[in-house]
């Protein structure tokens, strides 16, 4: 691979630990701005609170390009729907949340406020739990409850950053990875190009950041980079895995990339024996899809690293895939394809 790697992992952590569902990003925003502020040419919040760093580049005429690079700042969370008489707070999923697999864990509001999560104990005639999940956060009752939260609150999963020596364990590494995969490819980048560095909102609940943000810059080429499913855990069903590399999206439910793209970026990652696998889901989609399908349409890739239990409190990712993905970025960046 390239030049030595020296990821700040800390910078990783502070991004996963903030609180940020769709629609209430700011936090990470905040985060995002503050470290990059020094090393950008400008830093433009837009109306729905994508948040863009740009960074010029230093090339002339028909060799400089505007290179869109987007990862999302959300993650899935709950809402709450309705408050009753002791106090319990019932919620509704805010993007892809498995709600059955919720009771047990711990979640945080916007303002600090701790709960967790329990289930009515009702049971169907096969002795399945078939309850609703409710939210306690330690009330004597509904008024007392209604002085911390109200309906149409969002709470996060919350759960301890940890890393290994190959490992990261972490809430919201989707997409906090992604973030952080392009802040330091965007702390390093010197080059001829511009870079819109585009930090999106709401991407968990259709990609809805990107769709305005894509449409104003409007770019010559756009790279999204997200996760994608780690397929390495019992019952398989796509080729995607930790520890295999960088992926390179072929399809998804939004998107299907231009082979010319594919095959620009699985020559880069050759070139400089990045590791890479293909990524192709029939579930799903990412940033990618709006974008390139912006104005009259914008050549688009897209670029994950795989993470187990995605949408828990416990995603997990290797480093290396990390690193491999840091790497492809950066190397996409200086060399991007003539369009
Ligand atoms: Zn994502």
């Amino acid at each position: 691979m390239t030049e030595n790697l020296t990821l700040d992992y800390n910078l990783l952590k502070d991004l996963t630990q903030a609180y940020g569902p769709s629609g209430n990003e700011k936090q990470v925003a905040a985060l995002i701005k503050e470290y990059a502020e020094n090393f950008v040419d400008s830093v433009e919040t837009d109306t729905l609170g994508n948040l863009i760093l740009r960074k010029n580049g230093s090339g002339k005429g028909s060799n400089k390009k505007k290179i869109m690079i987007a990862a999302h700042m959300d993650e899935v969370g709950l809402i709450v729907t309705y408050i009753d008489r002791n106090g319990y707070l019932y919620f509704s999923p805010v993007g892809g949340i498995k709600v059955a697999e919720l009771p047990g864990r711990r979640v945080m509001f916007g303002c600090g406020l701790k709960g967790v999560i329990a289930r009515e104990r009702k049971v169907n005639e096969q002795g399945k739990p078939i309850g609703k999940c409710f939210i306690d956060i330690g009330v004597l009752g509904e008024e007392e409850a209604r002085n911390k939260v109200q309906e149409g609150d969002m709470a996060i999963l919350t759960g301890e950053f940890v890393e290994t020596d190959s490992h990261i364990m972490a809430k919201a590494l989707d997409d906090r990875l992604g973030c952080f995969i392009a802040l330091q490819a965007c702390k390093n980048y010197q080059g001829d190009h511009d870079l819109y560095f585009t930090f999106t909102v709401q991407e968990e609940v259709g990609a809805r950041g990107a769709k305005t943000a894509a449409y104003s810059i409007e770019p010559d080429l756009a790279l999204i980079i997200d996760t994608t499913i780690s397929y390495d855990t019992p019952r398989e069903e796509y080729s995607t895995a930790a520890n295999k590399g960088v992926a390179i999206k072929a399809m998804d439910r939004t998107i299907i990339v231009s082979p010319r793209i594919k095959q620009w970026m699985t020559n880069t990652a050759d070139q400089h024996s990045i590791p890479y696998q293909c990524e192709v889901i029939s579930t799903g989609g990412t940033d990618s899809g709006p974008v390139h399908l912006s104005k009259g349409g914008i050549p688009t890739g897209g670029l994950a690293v795989p993470v187990r239990y995605l949408h828990t409190a416990s995603e997990v990712a290797v480093k290396a895939d990390i690193e491999a993905a840091y790497a492809l970025l950066s190397e996409l960046l200086k060399n991007p394809l003539d369009i």
